[in-house]
This record gives C-alpha cells, sequence and structure tokens, in this order.
C-alpha cells in the first residue's frame, strides 16, 4: 500500500430505502442539509485533487450514512477525482439503486475514468430483488467497473444469498458480513453455508485486536474535515483543511477492530494478497499464486504459534483455490518444523533464502537447490575463533559432493547478533575469489552465506515459470529487507 486511501462520510444521513433496522431509513434531509451535504463534496473534492499528489493519496471511498450515488453530485465529484492520473481508484458504498446506464452516462461525461470506478454494492433482502440486485450488478461489470457485492449475513436470508451467489459470475465477489451481537449466536451449519458463499468472512468471525501501527495507509475524513484513524477510531484534534499532515495517523483507542472499513485497511498480508494496494475496496484480485514472507509476515517476535486469526485467513485462500507457497530465508525443514499447524496448507516454496525451491503438489515434486563449492569453508573456519561462531553447512545431498552447498549459517550464540559492519568486515577478510559467487545477509545471530543467485525474487520467477503464470498474477507478502527482490519483481 504504497498510495493511501482516504474513506470519505459527508454530512448526509438519508436514504432512498426503508430497511426496517436502519436509522438513516427514517431520516428524511431538508433541501438545506443536502445543499450543505453537497457543498461540503465539491469543496472536499477540490481540495483533495489540489492535494492528493502531495499527500501520496490514490484512492477514495465515499462510505456514506445513508446512499450518495443517487445524489448527481457524487457522480460528478468521483469523475473529477477519476481524471486526475495519481487517483487510481474512486468509488463509494452504495445499494445499487441509481439509475446505473444514466449516471454512468454522466460520469463518463464529465470525464470520469470507468476503469478506475470501484463500487461496493450492498444487497438489501427487505428492499430489492435478488434478480434485480444481480442483474444490475452483472451491467456494471460488463460495463467495465470493478465492483464487490454483499450482504448482511442475516440466516433468514441464506436462500436469497445463496441464489444471489448463483446468479452473479465468479469474478463478482460476494462477501458476508457477520451480524454483531446476534443472538442467539450462529450454529455450525449457518456459518458453514457462509463459508461456502464466502470464505473470508472467517475474517468477520475474529476480529483482530487493534493495532494502529497497521493503519498509516488509510484516513476517515468527514464532512466538516475532522478526521479519525477508520470509522470506528475517535476523532483527532486535527482538521483536514487545517495545517493537518496525513502522515500523522490520528490515534486509537479501540480494542477491536470490528468492521470491515477498520481492518480492511490495515496494512497487513491478508488485505495485500487478496486485495491490493486499496483494499478498503474489498474488490479481490484473486492472485494465481501467493508467496508468503514467515518470520515477520506469518510469526511474530520470536513466536513459533501462528496467530488464530493468520491459520483462519490462510485456510480461506486455500479453499478460495489460491496456491500458496512460502518465501522464506529458512531451511525447509526449520520452515516445516516451526509452521507445521498450515504446512498442509501450502505447496512448497521458496527457502534459504532462494538457494531451495520445492514445488508439492498431488501430481509431482518439483525440487531445485542453487548449489556452491565448499572451497570457503577453509576460510570460514579459520576466522571462526575471531568472530565467534558455529558453522552450519546445507548440502544437497543429491548432488556432486564438495560442489554440493547450498547455504552456510555462521550462528552466533542469540545474546550476540551480527552487527552489519561486524559482517561486512567478516566477508572483507575473505578471499575475493571465494565470495566473488556469494552472497551473505544477516539475520540476527545468523550470518547466512548463498550462491549470488540465489533470492527471493530469482526463486518466484522460477516459480512463475514452472506453474505457467507472469509473475504479475502472482502476489507476495514480507516485510524484510530479503524479500525486496520479490516484491519488486510482482509489482
Ligand atoms: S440501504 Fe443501507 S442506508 Fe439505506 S436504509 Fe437500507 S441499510 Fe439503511
Ligand atoms: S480500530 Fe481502526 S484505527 Fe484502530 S487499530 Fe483498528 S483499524 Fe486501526
Amino acid at each position: 500500500m504504497d498510495k493511501k486511501t482516504i474513506v470519505y462520510r459527508g454530512s448526509l444521513k438519508s436514504c432512498n430505502y426503508r430497511c426496517s433496522y436502519c436509522p438513516f431509513s427514517k431520516h428524511a434531509m431538508t433541501q438545506k442539509e443536502l445543499d450543505a451535504d453537497k457543498r461540503q463534496w465539491l469543496r472536499f473534492t477540490e481540495n483533495l485533487a489540489q492535494r492528493a499528489a502531495s499527500l501520496q493519496i490514490g484512492a477514495l471511498l465515499v462510505a456514506p450514512y445513508g446512499e450518495a450515488l443517487i445524489h448527481p453530485w457524487y457522480w460528478d465529484g468521483l469523475a473529477a477525482l477519476s481524471a486526475l492520473p495519481y487517483m487510481k481508484a474512486v468509488g463509494a458504498q452504495t445499494n445499487l439503486s441509481f439509475p446505473a446506464d444514466e449516471s454512468l452516462t454522466r460520469f463518463r461525461w464529465a470525464k470520469g475514468s470507468v476503469r478506475k470506478l470501484r463500487l461496493w454494492a450492498t444487497f438489501h433482502p427487505e428492499m430489492a430483488s435478488v434478480q434485480a440486485f444481480a442483474e444490475k450488478c452483472i451491467f456494471l461489470h460488463r460495463s467495465g467497473v470493478l465492483l464487490c457485492a454483499g450482504a448482511v449475513g442475516a440466516p433468514e436470508h441464506l436462500p436469497l444469498i445463496q441464489k444471489l451467489r448463483a446468479l452473479l459470475p465468479r469474478e463478482i465477489y460476494l462477501w458476508i458480513n457477520r451480524m454483531d451481537n446476534r443472538r442467539p449466536p450462529y450454529a455450525k451449519n449457518e456459518i458453514d453455508a457462509f463459508l461456502e458463499i464466502d470464505p473470508y468472512f472467517v475474517r468477520e468471525l475474529a476480529y483482530p485486536p487493534s493495532d494502529p501501527g497497521k493503519c498509516a495507509g488509510r484516513l476517515f475524513v468527514e464532512g466538516d474535515g475532522r478526521l479519525r484513524a477508520c470509522c470506528i477510531a475517535p476523532s483527532s484534534p486535527e482538521n483536514w483543511y487545517g495545517p493537518c499532515n496525513a502522515d500523522d495517523a490520528p490515534k486509537c483507542s479501540r480494542k477491536i477492530c470490528s468492521c470491515y472499513l477498520a481492518y480492511g485497511g490495515q496494512d497487513d498480508f491478508m488485505n495485500r494478497i487478496l486485495f491490493g494496494d486499496f483494499p478498503l475496496f474489498r474488490i479481490p484480485r484473486r492472485p494465481k499464486a501467493a508467496f508468503l514472507d514467515i518470520q515477520g509476515t506469518l510469526l511474530f517476535d520470536g513466536s513459533s504459534e501462528i496467530p488464530r486469526r493468520t491459520e483462519l485467513e490462510l485456510t480461506a485462500l486455500a479453499r478460495d483455490n489460491i496456491p500458496l507457497f512460502f518465501a522464506t530465508t529458512l531451511p525447509y525443514e526449520d520452515a516445516a518444523r516451526r509452521c507445521a499447524k498450515i504446512w498442509h496448507l501450502f505447496d512448497g516454496g521458496v527457502f534459504a533464502g532462494g538457494a531451495h525451491l520445492v514445488w508439492e503438489n498431488p501430481s509431482e515434486k518439483k525440487e531445485e537447490f542453487l548449489t556452491f563449492s565448499e572451497e570457503i569453508l577453509p576460510s570460514l573456519h579459520f576466522l571462526q575463533r575471531k568472530w565467534q561462531f558455529r558453522i552450519l553447512i546445507y548440502r544437497d545431498k543429491k548432488a556432486r559432493p564438495k560442489e554440493n552447498v547450498y547455504k552456510i549459517t555462521l550462528l552466533r550464540p542469540k545474546q550476540k547478533p551480527w552487527l552489519s559492519r561486524e559482517a561486512d568486515a567478516l566477508w572483507a577478510a575473505l578471499p575475493k575469489q571465494l565470495r566473488r559467487p556469494l552472497r551473505h545477509f544477516t539475520e540476527d545471530s545468523c550470518l547466512q552465506i548463498v550462491s549470488r543467485d540465489a533470492d527471493k525474487g530469482s526463486g518466484v520467477r522460477t516459480f512463475c515459470k514452472w506453474l505457467g503464470i507472469s509473475p504479475g498474477e502472482a502476489a507476495a507478502a514480507g516485510d524484510g529487507d530479503e524479500d525486496a527482490p520479490m516484491l519488486e519483481l510482482l509489482q
């Protein structure tokens, strides 16, 4: 998420639908109030157009209280913003009741870019027929609009939602939102039925604990300029129209990120893998393969326990038929031990920093090592006493003896991690001709040595060839220096 997403909610509080449980269905706005909402929106879009580039803002999602897209000024504002080169995506949450053909014509006439338009369409069984809602989704999809559709997971509406799933093409993701405070709680068969429709419903069932450190990529702006880190975070003393800096994410005191508009805007591996750069629109890109770093992405702070939510999310990806691969500096055996709980969900991966590739699927197993000569070992033994390390050697046992090393780890005690200047000094002390075909990197108390040709980027490239896909069709997540070649390749 290199560019930020703004979520905008104006003073609009009205809707053309009359859903029985909704406060906005009962609130009629006066013309004066509507005019005020229009003024706020136009002021905001003009201001955003001037500042988006400097604030590194690439997307805008309108998340109204009520229905915004029945008001033509919202279409005009979205069109104007979509025409700006640095805005990559603009859209709104909607009940889809707007006149589709007429609205798109207006959007195009206002020089809007339809390929940047994103809609988050919610199905309201009390107000729309399944057939009419599905037909509108399909019309918009065929018109080039990216959209997701979804519904609140009310068990009594299950048959209608199942019918909707059957009517929509697979490219249109149908999400299910959890019904909060539902009594009685969901029964197992109800959960299973909703998971059949939306494998990512598991994310709704296990909201994540709050972690404001992941929320710098999104800002929630209200019509009067008040700011929040997300729709449920408290407002900040700063104002969009004051001397605010989009880098200063407002504080958050929530304990749990209890809706998609909150957790969907976090910078986490699942949002990146499944939804790409602007996950708040909730429109999956469904990569043809996903490569995941282990330490810092699946495992945290030296813990060997995969968080429960991560396990559920990975299960959902596998259930959605997205092939999963590890991309790690760990050797295969260590990765298998540390990720035993989720190992069955993966088809192998890039191990040992790209020096060992394994693709395991039911029909075949492919394996490749990037090995090097062991002639560097005497020099390392010579330096051992000065730098105080143990030497761990990883070999491809099927390769020619003496040429079969694929990774060397210089292991120090935990309390004596490698400083980068120490690692560089050791490296410089090795004979040039021995280190030339190799590269090194440090991970806490380990100094790792692998072939110069081995890194996660080259490993993922080989995998893409094996899978018959282009790198652009794959996704990856990782947060360390070793992940950079892989992330650059897939950009
Ligand atoms: S469509 Fe949404 S905003 Fe409108 S009445 Fe129904 S629940 Fe409320
Ligand atoms: S509640 Fe919102 S701002 Fe707070 S951590 Fe969760 S997503 Fe971030």
